[in-house]
């Protein structure tokens, strides 16, 4: 029998790896999928973003039925929290599509391999050798002509603390036994301020703790003040500016200590997350073998996802300056599979990539902040429309936040879209099209919004931009 020489094996079935092999079999590419794990869909799936915001939609349930009242819906005061009914569905939801992955690969002829892939060196006459060690403990030498990495990343932990049933990193707090009365967050990022609400809503006492001036600090000024308004409204409290000295067990729980402003304070809880940031997971694939060096752990690519070394691409989490999102991954993996099947590809515009962030209240950015717009010397305009002004809004009893545009005043170019309120994470994406298809404030001025829907509300904010907004 002749040896099998793949058009492209790809090692790491995260969304980057396997909307890769995907669209690597409609190109008709012959591919191997490698996944150490015995799942494929890697931590978005299993311990990421899927799971997490099952978890946020039972809280958004839980905090509407507090409500109810509100709505004239009588008898729910006795609610109870089925914590162990609650898992069982986030687990269900993750085994379907799971289950639903599988049925993709066998659809698009994709091989899937179990096993550890390792590079061993150079290509030979154009094939390049991938070492796979089997659940068996066999390696086995896999040939194909290109090789994508795409082995994502793993929790940063703080020096000297280890995961266990205390200090818990995103894999350990989506399996808890029972909510924690009290629970400890460092990192006011994405990960940290999801948890925060998702464990507020079911009544833990919440404490975060973020190094940077503000929460969520990587979007625009007037977004981070808001949610920082809205989480002290719900109880939710932080601690900005503050420095993790010390993380210590004791007989009850955890004893962390902080320095804000110069002052030590000491906060106990039952439990701490560790949501610092995400490690690629770049060590022990061979990469000394090739051209690769890595910075910082990260890989470093061209814009068609190409490594230094020939015939190898990286995609997802372990590349270095795209962020580490599920989206970007995917669309980063569909890049370099156009382009190996030599087909026209577009490559990632760092500046049109969705931020979405699924706590209660929502958050969806895309583009520049208003500060980096004036930093990087434009004639900045902005327009911003509150949500208190919008009549869905009222209809959905959620009046938090609002959208503010971020525009070019020269030409009328949408710079960047931010809004934090409800169906944020939804909202968002009108921005981000209006974007990729290079619209003007103008072109949103003129396009026509349903009523009363959410959506309006970006009809308003562009309307604010030349001080016009019909509702405020
Ligand atoms: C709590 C949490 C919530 C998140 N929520 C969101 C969200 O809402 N939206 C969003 O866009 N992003 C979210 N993210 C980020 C998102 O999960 C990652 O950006 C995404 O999973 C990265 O995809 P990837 O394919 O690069 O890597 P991963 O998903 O990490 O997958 C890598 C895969 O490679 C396998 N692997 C590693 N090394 C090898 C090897 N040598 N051989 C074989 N297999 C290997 C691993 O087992 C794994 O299955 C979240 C992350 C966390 C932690």
């Amino acid at each position: 029998m002749p040896e099998t020489v793949y058009d492209v094996a790809i090692i790491g079935s995260g969304p980057a790896g396997y909307t890769a092999a995907i669209r690597a079999g409609q190109y008709g590419l012959k591919t191997a999928l490698l996944e150490k794990d015995n799942v494929l869909g890697g931590t978005c799936l299993h311990v990421g973003c899927i799971p997490t915001k099952a978890l946020l939609f039972n809280a958004e349930l839980w905090d509407h039925l507090k409500e109810a009242g509100e709505f004239g819906i009588e008898g729910v005061e006795a609610r109870k929290l089925n914590w162990a009914a609650v898992q069982e569905r986030k687990a269900k939801i993750v085994n379907k599509h799971t289950k639903g992955l599988e049925f993709l690969m066998k659809k698009n002829k994709v091989e899937v391999i179990r096993g550890y892939g390792r590079l061993t060196g150079h290509a030979q006459q154009g094939i390049h050798t991938v070492d796979v060690k089997g659940p068996d403990g066999k390696t086995k030498a896999l040939k194909s002509r290109n090789v994508i990495l795409s082995t994502g990343s793993e929790a940063r932990m703080l020096p000297g603390t280890e995961p266990d049933s205390r200090i818990l990193t995103n894999i350990e707090i989506l399996s808890l036994k029972e909510v924690p009365k009290s629970l400890v967050i460092i990192g006011a990022g994405a990960v940290g301020v999801e948890f925060a609400s998702i464990y507020k809503s079911f009544d833990a006492d919440v404490t975060i703790i973020e190094m940077l001036p503000r929460l969520v600090p990587v979007e625009d000024e007037e977004v981070s003040k808001e949610l920082a308004r809205v989480y002290r409204k719900r109880g939710i409290n932080f601690h900005t500016n503050a420095r993790v000295e010390k993380v210590e067990k004791v007989k009850e729980g955890i004893l962390v200590t902080i320095t804000v402003e110069g002052k030590q304070q000491k906060i106990e809880a039952e439990k701490i997350l560790i949501a610092v940031g995400r490690k690629p997971r770049t060590a022990n694939l061979g990469l000394e073998m090739t051209n690769i060096k890595p910075e910082r752990e990260f890989i470093k690519t061209d814009s068609w996802m190409q490594t230094t070394e020939p015939g190898v691409y990286a995609i997802g989490d372990i590349v270095l300056g795209t962020p580490q999102l599920a989206h970007v991954g995917a669309m980063e993996g569909i890049v370099a599979v156009t382009k190996i099947a030599g087909k026209p590809a577009k490559p990632v515009n760092p500046e049109r990539i969705p931020n979405a962030t699924y706590c209660h209240p929502e958050i969806g950015s895309v583009g520049l902040t208003e500060t980096r717009a004036r930093e990087a010397g434009y004639n900045v305009k902005v327009g911003k429309f509150p949500f208190t002004a919008n009549s869905r809004a009222s209809i959905v009893g959620r009046h938090e936040g609002f959208i503010k545009i971020v525009s070019d005043a020269d030409y009328g170019e949408i710079l960047g879209v931010h809004i934090i309120g409800p169906q944020a994470t939804e909202l968002i994406a009108e921005a981000v099209a209006a974007m990729e298809m290079e619209a003007t404030v103008e072109d949103l001025v003129w396009t026509i919004h349903a009523h009363p829907t959410l959506a309006e509300a970006m009809l308003d904010a562009s309307n604010s931009v030349y001080g016009m907004a019909i509702n405020a």
